[in-house]
């Protein structure tokens, strides 16, 4: 339990408000600050996919990784109850061609995890309005999913009822608090304090939103994916290494449009927005928890496509790190100095 502690959080998207949480949680008095107004950040565009499994499978940047991110998923069932979300726990389906197919289903085999074949009516009957070409599937209950608008705005209230206070403005420092919580995603302002930072490389994501009714479960495709988004669908994402800006590249989109027509021919599409957002990778794909240089300077950031999976095991390093409590198994995978020259 922490005693007195100040802590500035800059960054509100999933990991800075889930280790604000936590952090207020064990006592600390915890501000979060952070600038952003109208467009959301990467937290608050994601498709919510809590998806150990097809990510393990489809790729090879986190193959490696199966317990990591099964250890963040399997934080999720608490933080759920604790802020009053339902997960869904439907399970995750890849379709499309044969060697698709295969891969996705060595991916999973490879990794342990149990690829089930889904005949023709089981996945017309769990991706209602799916094309009758698409009979058949590779199907994992591993994958679950949850709304990340929802849960960015559950975290935000859970933090203020724990005590923390927001300040709609970028943090240049410490701002006179005792240690300092950088979770801010892609942006590297913060460098000067904490120089690991530097090793971060932002990936430009757009998603397709589609009014389109879809209440299925999540599909994995080649180039793309579908979930199910507030009735509609969502169809994502683009990935744009090099990019930070937030323009909508129609260019860029136009495959996703091709698979949302390939997977639901015939349907009215509906009205379609796009939002953009930019993801953070480390060199080697994971984020980077914990201290740089500075001792009481904790990042929590690079989370490339798994932030809203790992946030809660984020969360639990970051506090474990300022508590001197227990960091768990996987606090050396994720610490900022394994990149240091
Ligand atoms: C299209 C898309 C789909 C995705 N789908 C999934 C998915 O299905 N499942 C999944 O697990 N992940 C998904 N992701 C990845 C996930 O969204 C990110 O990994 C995660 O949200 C990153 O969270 P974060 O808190 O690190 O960063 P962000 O959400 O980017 O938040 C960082 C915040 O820091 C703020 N900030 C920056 N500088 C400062 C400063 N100096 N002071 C204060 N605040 C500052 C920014 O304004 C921003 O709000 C997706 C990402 C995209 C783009």
């Amino acid at each position: 339990m922490i005693k007195g502690p100040s802590i500035t959080v800059a960054g509100a998207g999933a990991f800075g408000l889930a280790s604000a949480l936590r952090l207020a949680e064990a006592g600390a008095r915890v501000r979060v600050f952070d600038p952003l107004q109208d467009q959301p950040n990467a937290s608050g565009v994601a498709a919510g996919m809590l998806a150990p499994g097809f990510e393990v499978a489809l790729d090879p940047s986190v193959r490696a990784h199966l317990d990591l991110l099964m250890a963040g998923r399997n934080l999720w069932p608490e933080l759920e109850r604790r802020l009053g979300l339902v997960i869904d726990r439907s399970g995750a389906a890849a379709i499309g061609g044969a060697d698709f197919l295969h891969r996705a289903a060595m991916g999973l085999k490879s990794a342990g995890l149990h690829a089930g074949d889904l005949p023709a009516r089981a996945i017309q009957t769990l991706a209602p309005g799916l094309a009758p070409g698409f009979s058949q599937a590779v199907f994992t209950r591993e994958d679950w999913r949850i709304d990340a608008a929802a849960a960015l705005v559950a975290l935000r209230q859970a933090a203020e009822a724990a005590g923390v206070e927001f300040l709609p403005v970028e943090a240049l420092g410490f701002e006179g608090a005792d240690w300092l919580v950088i979770a801010t995603g892609a942006a590297q302002d913060l460098a000067v304090l904490a120089p690991a930072l530097g090793q971060l490389s932002p990936i430009k994501g757009q998603i397709l939103r589609l009014t389109r009714p879809y209440r299925g479960i999540t599909l994995r495709a080649e180039g793309g994916y579908v979930v199910p988004d507030a009735g509609g669908m969502a169809v994502g994402a683009t990935m744009q290494p090099g990019r930070r800006d937030l323009e909508i590249d129609p260019e860029t989109l136009a495959p996703l449009h091709t698979l949302a027509s390939a997977l639901f021919p015939g349907e009215a599409v509906g009205e379609v927005r796009v939002q953009t957002g930019i993801r953070a990778a480390t060199p080697d794909g994971l984020p980077m928890v914990g201290r740089d240089r500075h001792p009481n300077v904790i990042l929590a950031t690079g989370a490339r496509r798994n932030g809203w999976l790992l946030a809660p095991l984020v969360a639990r390093i970051v506090v474990a790190c300022i508590t001197e409590g227990d960091a768990g198994p996987y606090a050396t995978r994720l610490d900022p100095r394994r990149f240091a020259t």
